[in-house]
């Protein structure tokens, strides 16, 4: 998940990095009342998840309250790089005397984690290391060592940052270690660390991506979930523990694994090319979701749901080939799902095709017969089941 600049300063100053004084905004009004409290000059900063917005007309100095609102009513609503700019930074303006660049991050293809540091900051790094590659100084970092100040001071020369700001840097540079590792991030930026007038440096800016497996053990980081940028199905679909992922079609899809729920959308998709909808194109998937091995019938209950609430899906596919968890015992989760879901008062409009295979199929065909559930189809195959389903989706509900 990669983080806001003020969560990202957030965490900068909990390791102690410095950073100026700032609120986060929504209105020019509201902007002219920050200014006010911050004092004197102030930077108005679009919020959006993208870098480059001072090239974009985000990022912009305001000399009093009044200049920040209307700097903050120009930049709100602002498109920058395909993101709509709903919030504003107003921070305590600093006087700049030169800008750096520091990060730390996961290094994938040499497996270790990076360094990074050059005293070409404030301007894109991928344009640095493009044109000048040495300007771009890299130290790998022992995961278990951590970064030393003696490794950080070498960085620090290494990218010829001005002899008065080596320690400086080093110090921001252990601290933005402990923010990296501490917090379990795979990727923390300053671009640009600045040098101010009294000599001293502070994060302009800040990147933080942090790691979504180690979400477990960061309970502090709740905070930062983005729910706004999240589809309202996928944010429910995660709360449940689903894998699920919101895709633009009609056939709501349910399988066990990966694989099998990937090729289920490639099948859809290519029975649903074969029939012409009333908007004149082919239905496809609505959605990726994959149940896992277990397939229980509450998994089953809760991935149904999810899919039933989608106002886009007009039929539902479950594809599941019976391996460890074997046909029979899906097949009941279904009949109990169903129940369930009945029971608690939802209405099941929408027609399931479900296909089994694999292990005890015939008895999980048999079980769902038996049942006879409304509105609900076995088929065969898997093509069977696709092109049915793309059928019942393109009539409609
Ligand atoms: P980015 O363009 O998305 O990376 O946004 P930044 O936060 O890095 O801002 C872009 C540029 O605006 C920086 O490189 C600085 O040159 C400038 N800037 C940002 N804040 C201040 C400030 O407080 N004072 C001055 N003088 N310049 C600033
Ligand atoms: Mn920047």
């Amino acid at each position: 998940m990669d983080l806001f600049e003020p969560e990202a300063h957030e965490l900068f100053d909990k390791h102690g990095i410095p950073v100026g004084r700032y609120r986060v905004v929504s209105t020019a009004e509201e902007a002219r009342a920050a200014a006010e409290e911050i004092g004197g000059r102030v930077v108005v900063k679009a919020q959006v998840k993208t870098g480059g917005r001072g090239k974009a007309g985000g990022v912009k100095l305001a000399s009093d309250p009044a200049d920040a609102a209307g700097k903050a009513d120009d930049i709100l609503g602002m498109n920058i790089k395909g993101h709509t700019v709903g919030k504003v930074l107003i921070g305590e303006a600093s006087t700049v005397v030169d800008e750096y660049y520091i990060a730390l991050l996961l290094d994938r293809s040499n497996r270790s984690f990076l360094a990074m540091a050059s005293r070409h900051g404030g301007v894109e790094i991928e344009q640095v290391a493009a044109e000048n590659p040495d300007a771009l100084a890299r130290v790998p970092v022992d995961p278990i060592h951590g970064l030393d100040r003696e490794t950080a001071f070498r960085l620090c020369a290494e990218a010829r940052l001005p002899d008065a700001v080596r320690d400086k840097a080093s110090d921001i540079l252990i601290k933005l270690w402990d923010v990296f590792s501490k917090e379990d991030a795979t990727l923390v930026e300053i671009n640009p660390l600045a040098e101010l007038t009294d000599g001293s440096l502070r994060a302009l800016d800040g990147k933080v991506s942090l790691d979504d497996d180690a979400s477990f053990r960061q309970n502090g980081h709740a905070s930062f979930l983005d729910i706004t940028a999240t589809d309202p199905l996928e944010a429910r679909a995660a709360a449940k523990g689903l894998n699920y992922v919101k895709l633009d079609g009609e056939v709501g899809i349910i399988g066990n694994g990966a694989g099998l729920v990937m090729s289920t959308l490639d099948v859809v998709a290519y029975a649903g090319e074969a029939l012409t909808n009333e908007r004149g194109g082919g239905v496809k998937a609505a959605n990726f979701l994959d149940i896992g091995g277990g397939a229980s019938a509450e998994v089953m209950a809760n991935g149904l749901e999810i899919i039933l609430g989608d106002p886009a899906v007009k039929s539902v596919l479950v594809n599941v080939f019976g391996g460890i968890t074997a046909c029979d015992a899906v097949a009941n989760g279904i009949v109990q799902a169903l129940g369930s879901l009945q029971g608690n008062g939802k209405t099941i409009d929408k027609p399931l095709v479900v296909r089994l295979d694999g292990n005890n199929a015939a008895e999980g065909r048999r079980i769902l017969g038996e049942a006879a559930l409304a509105g609900v189809l076995s088929a065969e195959t898997m093509d069977g089941a696709a092109s049915l389903a793309a059928e019942l989706a393109s009539k409609g509900v």
